[in-house]
């Protein structure tokens, strides 16, 4: 009975093993199809960004036909702004940051940028003026040079370590065997979340572009880091379009308007002081963070 027992378990171990990777197979081709749905039209123009003025217009999105996530949303960014968005995990935040990256395409309302829908405009051209550093980043197996000036291609290894010391991220690499030819990723040097950060931060304050989304981008890190990476990311700010999700509400203070983001829905919106003011669900938020430090 426990002869028989034993390998029975192990097969149904090896039974789930497969399952799961079958599972993964599955997402990884719905993922894919959903890919292609963000193809070009064979004349679609470049995106033109004279001014870099975001609107959301009631937009609509589910990644599973049978599970809406966002239900209408509508906000503007005027050029130069900045706007936040904070609320629950889960609420629908990074899938903002990957509508206006055009990973995916709306299902409804539009999201256009200074005034072009971006589904009729080359994808790539989109993301040419867009620098994303998202909440987890994944590395390319290859050097940390490529990695960091993959944001601009042709730049210099000059600018590249530019780029690495406003990120913080330049004496790691230095104390690197190789340095900037350290090979990083699944395959090679494994970092830690907040160096992952750190050289997606470099690559995007590399890139430079008119439009900035920042989700959650200093979370892995440790506070002190986390401050002096921050006046880097203003500094890098100035002037530019800019999508803030944030997980500490001391960094968006200053945004021209904050959105409180619950399932999907915007809950309460307006700035800072107007939103204290309605003392309901981010006023809460607000006193919780205040008290805890
Ligand atoms: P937040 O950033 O506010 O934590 P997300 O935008 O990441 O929230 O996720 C919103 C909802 O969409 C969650 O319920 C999440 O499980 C779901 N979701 C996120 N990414 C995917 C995906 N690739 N496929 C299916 N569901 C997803
Ligand atoms: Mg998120």
């Amino acid at each position: 009975m426990i002869q028989l027992y034993i390998p029975l378990n192990f097969l149904g171990v090896i039974y789930r093993e497969i399952k799961q990777s079958l599972t993964d197979l599955e997402k990884m081709f719905q993922l894919l199809s959903r890919e292609r749905e963000v193809a070009d039209a064979p004349d679609a123009p470049a995106l033109a960004v004279p001014h870099g003025a975001v609107r959301f217009e009631d937009v609509r999105f589910a990644y599973d036909p049978e599970r809406p996530i966002l239900h209408g949303i509508s906000f503007e960014i005027p050029a130069g702004k900045k706007v936040a968005v904070v609320g629950p995990s889960g609420s629908g935040k990074s899938t903002l940051a990957r509508l206006l990256y055009r990973f995916y395409d709306v299902d409804g309302g539009r999201i256009r940028i200074d005034g072009q829908d971006i589904r009729t405009v080359q994808q790539g051209s989109v993301r040419r003026a867009i620098g994303i550093v998202p909440q987890d980043t994944v590395l390319f197996n290859d050097s940390i040079a490529y990695n960091i000036g993959y944001g601009r291609p042709g730049s210099t290894q000059a600018e590249i370590e530019t780029a690495a010391k406003a990120a913080h991220i330049h004496g790691f690499i230095a104390a690197t065997p190789k340095g900037y030819e350290t090979t990083v990723g699944e395959r090679g040097l494994k970092l830690s979340g907040g160096e992952k950060q750190r050289v997606a931060i470099a690559r995007t304050l590399l890139k430079n572009p008119p439009i900035l989304i920042f989700d959650e981008a200093t979370s892995a890190l440790d506070s002190s880091n986390e401050r002096a990476i921050q006046a880097e990311l203003e500094a890098a700010a100035q002037n530019k379009t800019v999508l803030v999700i944030a997980h500490r509400l001391s960094t968006i203070v200053d945004a021209h308007e904050i959105l409180v983001m619950e399932q999907g829905r915007i809950i309460e919106r307006g700035t800072h002081a107007q939103l204290l003011a309605q003392q309901g669900r981010y006023a809460r938020m607000w006193a919780l963070q205040q008290a805890a430090h």
